[in-house]
């Protein structure tokens, strides 16, 4: 990586209690102003944000190791996307392109045809959030294909729309009460090592979810596999080598379409543009968010012609899918991941980290696993001498390392899940201090 000229100096300092006495007075007012069923991991308010620090409203520089769930992959305030914003709003900040469009959708559109994996002919359609994409790609597919199923997997996290939650796997809290879901959603087993019996290769495991998809489902009613090459919210859960490629495989020779859910994993965060790279797959759609534009909401699919192209003009799309200023981030932000090949940084993060994890899961016996790729790693909490899951634990060692000044994210269907997301820009000395803060938690809270 080239030398990266922050704007704020990269250092944890505290120079309160967290939260600290302005934050407190904010959740305040925030708890008589703002819907409950907002939460937020940390009870600190963000005031400046570059590189891997967030300076909080109390003048604490805490570091990010979340990326505000690996969004702010080159930061949240980096200056070329902070420029292109600034330029973009002062030409116009929206049109709307069903309306009048504009370069940005379609350059945006151009690239992400040339980043994606797959070297066929493709198109790309433009919405806000994550969910809303991985919607259409579904829309996309069930026209394309004249089919109603749609496949998804345990631990699965698409969403939080009515057939996102349906694509989701876990209830509480995404789930529960929120229901009727959306039909036609069939749930099927994934690879997820460390809990699969032991042997289990990434090819049986996919041949189990396989004989029931063609048992339960029919393979001629299913429109889609949705699937996170690896999985997110559900617990940075790798699945063995061969499971996604045997499933692409089957779906291609059924006329399936294979839905990458990149909306975490893609823009470089696993060591390569997107995951599915590791696997050599090339999906037939692609769905695409978070790390997209440097902080704006933004996402995408894109996929073979043949499939987007049957959809009849107004379809798809949406009053702000694809907003000028949005775009013109997001031109900005793959510009800044190129040039300083964020992928490469990423996969020098693993290289860094993952030794000191594994030392730390050597040292305690609370560490089940430790596993993930590029700046998209994970450790699982378990009870000593078992597998069970602690999730309190990891909730324990979040809240404490946010007390000494390091954003830490719990993840996992079980919630036993601490999971790294840093921007890939943290400076090295940075992100030492902020995993040797993990590692201290860890040691202090299991001693
Ligand atoms: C975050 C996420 C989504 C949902 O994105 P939103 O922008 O929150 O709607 C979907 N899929 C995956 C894999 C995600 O991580």
């Amino acid at each position: 990586m080239t030398s990266i000229d922050y704007r704020l100096p990269q250092r944890r300092v505290l120079v309160t209690a967290l939260p600290g006495p302005r934050s407190a007075a904010l959740t305040a007012r925030r708890q008589a102003a703002v819907a409950a069923g907002v939460g937020s991991a940390a009870p600190v308010y963000a005031a400046d944000v570059d590189g891997g620090v967030i300076v909080d409203v109390d003048g604490n520089s805490l570091i990010d190791l979340g990326s505000g769930v690996a969004v702010t992959s080159v930061g949240a305030s980096h200056p070329r996307v902070v420029a292109a914003i600034a330029e973009q709003a002062e030409r116009f900040t929206h049109t709307c392109f069903m309306v009048t469009p504009y370069e940005g959708y379609v350059r945006v559109a151009e690239e992400l045809a040339a980043l994606t994996p797959g070297g066929f002919d493709k198109r790309t359609a433009l919405f806000n959030s994550g969910a809303e994409a991985v919607e259409n790609a579904v829309k996309v597919a069930r026209l394309a294909t004249g089919r109603p199923a749609v496949v998804a997997f345990d631990h699965a996290f698409h969403g939080r729309t009515n057939l996102t939650m349906a694509l989701t796997a876990k209830s509480m809290p995404y789930k529960a009460h929120f229901g009727p879901f959306a039909p036609e959603i069939h749930r099927m087993p994934l690879s997820y090592p460390y809990r699969d019996e032991a042997g289990l290769t990434g090819e049986q495991a996919a041949r189990r979810a396989i004989s029931r998809i063609e048992v339960q489902i029919g393979a001629d009613s299913v429109a889609a596999i949705v699937i996170e090459p690896i999985q997110g919210e559900g617990g940075f859960i790798v699945p063995a080598p061969g499971f996604l490629a045997t499933l692409a495989q089957w779906a291609r020779e059924r006329g399936v379409v294979f839905i990458a859910d990149e909306v975490q994993t893609g823009f470089a965060r696993t060591g390569a543009w997107f995951a599915s790279e590791h696997e050599g797959i090339e999906p037939d759609i692609v769905a695409m968010a978070k790390g997209i534009a440097g902080g704006m909401p933004l996402s995408a699919i894109t996929g073979r012609a043949e499939l987007l192209d049957r959809v009849h003009a107004g379809g798809l799309g949406g009053t702000y899918g694809g907003n000028p200023v949005a775009c013109a981030a997001a031109l900005a932000g793959i510009e800044v991941m190129r040039s300083l090949d964020l992928p490469a940084r990423a996969r020098a993060i693993e290289t860094a980290v993952v030794p000191r994890l594994r030392e730390l899961a050597a040292d305690t016996d609370v560490i089940g696993d430790v596993r993930g790729r590029g700046a998209m790693l994970a450790v699982e909490f378990i009870r000593p001498g078992t597998d069970a899951p602690d999730p309190q634990l990891a909730n324990a060692i979040a809240a404490e390392a946010l007390s000494r000044g390091v954003v830490l994210l719990t993840c996992g269907t079980y919630g036993n899940v601490i999971r790294l997301l840093p921007p890939l820009v943290i400076g090295d000395e940075l992100l030492a201090d902020g995993i040797g803060v993990l590692a201290e938690v860890v040691r202090d809270l299991t001693r």
